[in-house]
């Protein structure tokens, strides 16, 4: 296992206009590869401090990477310090122009004299093409430590970092990963479902809360794939009510993946007619290459009137049972599947707060329902005052993509144990369990 530390430069990185994100990449891009990315130094754009954060992550590592400030505009002086830091001088390289001159060609326009900085490089380094932006890359030598120096572009970062990486890396021992996703249940009951089990020694654990999903790695070494698949299925058994599939590569899918992937299997398609979400169910299906397969329409329907107009909720219902209540969901979701053009549909209405709610109807409480042909359903969740309008909005969202999911999987009734659920039940054929 090498030990990598790297350096980001640049003003905006230290000043709130951009989040660090290229450390994020790298750190699990090293883990999976079985390094470890040791310390993560952000830098602002001056030479002599960039020089002296480099010299510091060079101690004890086998790699040091390098990201940004290698643009055309004179705030951009990585090359500068590198050059600073290894007493080399900047040269042209030959190579580096005639690409960066075909790639204006391609363009269609000329090019600026100021971007023939971005063709110098520190004398002893070696130039590393970059085949999607304008900025060469390259690899410098400081007292026998490699220097991969990249351009902050995220993409550019990660495109040129994959391919130069497994050079500059000595071999490490190969790790096998599973890694699966869970919804509706927090970190440390998750964990303490899972003690049941005991770990066997060489195997690693973790678990990691990324809203709104925490995620469970379980990692040993390629030579201890059998425990290590014996292990993952006795330990996530017991979590089978709120685990995400995976898809035919092994790789955990988002809730609303999960829903697509179901509905082709099917050949159907879905509507979604959304109040207290705001399409956030719509955007998470459409966010996926390809879902027109399996999605339909989806409308907001935020006021009352749009709810009657667009789905056919009587009005009388609306003044009834309140907006948010268990049967407007219902009628919501028979409506859009009548009207949209799908044969399943699902509908959310809620109170997502601050403001909204009452003794009756607090922050918080949503009403999600599902409709397909054979049966509907409809669940209430009561998601409480420590969560905020983002976190309501993002967690009914999942409840709502893995209800619909479960119910095409025909187990909708593991939907009772996802966090926040009140009540579940089948409101049109089947029966509630
Ligand atoms: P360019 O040719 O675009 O100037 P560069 O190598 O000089 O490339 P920067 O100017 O440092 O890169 O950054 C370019 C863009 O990438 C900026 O929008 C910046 O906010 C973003 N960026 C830079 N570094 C990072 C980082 N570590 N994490 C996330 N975004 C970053
Ligand atoms: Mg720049």
């Amino acid at each position: 296992m090498a030990m990598v530390n790297m350096v980001c430069i640049g003003d905006e990185l230290l000043d709130g206009r951009t989040r660090e994100g290229n450390g994020f990449w790298l750190g699990g891009w090293l883990r999976r590869a079985g390094h470890r990315l040791g310390s993560v130094t952000l830098v602002a754009d001056d030479r002599a401090n960039i020089v002296a954060a480099l010299r510091r992550a060079t101690s004890g590592a086998a790699l040091v990477v390098v990201s940004g400030g290698l643009g055309p505009t004179l705030d951009d002086i990585t090359r500068d310090a590198i050059a600073d830091l290894l007493g080399d001088e900047l040269r042209a390289d030959a190579g580096s122009e005639e690409r960066l001159r075909a790639k204006f060609g391609r363009f269609g326009r000329p090019m600026p004299d100021n971007n023939l900085r971005q063709t110098l490089f520190p004398a002893s380094s070696r130039v590393v093409p970059n085949p999607v932006g304008t900025a060469d890359c390259f690899v410098a030598t400081f007292e026998g430590i490699p220097l991969l120096v990249l351009p902050g572009v995220p993409y550019e970062f990660e495109t040129v970092a994959k391919l130069e990486l497994p050079e500059l890396l000595p071999a490490a021992a190969p790790r096998r990963f599973i890694t699966r996703r869970t919804a509706g249940i927090g970190e440390s009951d998750l964990a303490r479902r899972m003690e049941a089990v005991p770990c066997p020694d060489g195997l690693h654990v973790t678990w990691c809360a990324s809203h709104p999903y925490v995620e469970v790695e379980i990692s040993a070494a390629a030579t201890d794939d059998e425990a290590l698949t014996a292990y993952a299925s006795a330990a996530l058994a017991p979590l089978a009510p709120w685990l995400l599939p995976v898809d035919a590569e092994g790789a955990a899918l988002s809730a609303a993946a999960a829903v697509l992937a179901a509905l082709r299997q099917k050949g159907l398609r879905i509507a979604t007619a959304e109040s207290c979400t705001g399409g956030g169910i719509a955007k998470e299906l459409t966010e996926i290459a390809g879902s027109s397969d399996g999605f339909a329409c989806g409308v907001v329907t935020y006021s009352n009137r749009s709810k009657s107009e667009l789905l056919g909720v009587p009005a009388a219902l609306i003044k009834a049972e309140g907006a948010v209540s268990s049967a407007v969901a219902s009628a919501m979701a028979e409506g859009a599947r009548a009207r949209l053009g799908a044969e399943v549909a699902v509908a959310v209405t809620g109170v997502a707060g601050p403001g909204g709610g009452s003794e009756a109807k607090p922050v918080g409480t949503v009403y999600v329902a599902v409709s397909v042909a054979a049966s509907g359903w409809v669940m209430k969740l009561s998601l409480g005052r420590s969560r905020s309008r983002r976190q309501i909005r993002e967690t009914s969202t999942v409840a709502a993509l893995r209800l619909v999911e479960r119910l095409l999987a025909g187990r909708p009734e593991e939907l009772e144990h996802f966090g926040g659920v009140a009540s579940l039940r089948c409101y049109r054929s089947g029966t509630f369990r």
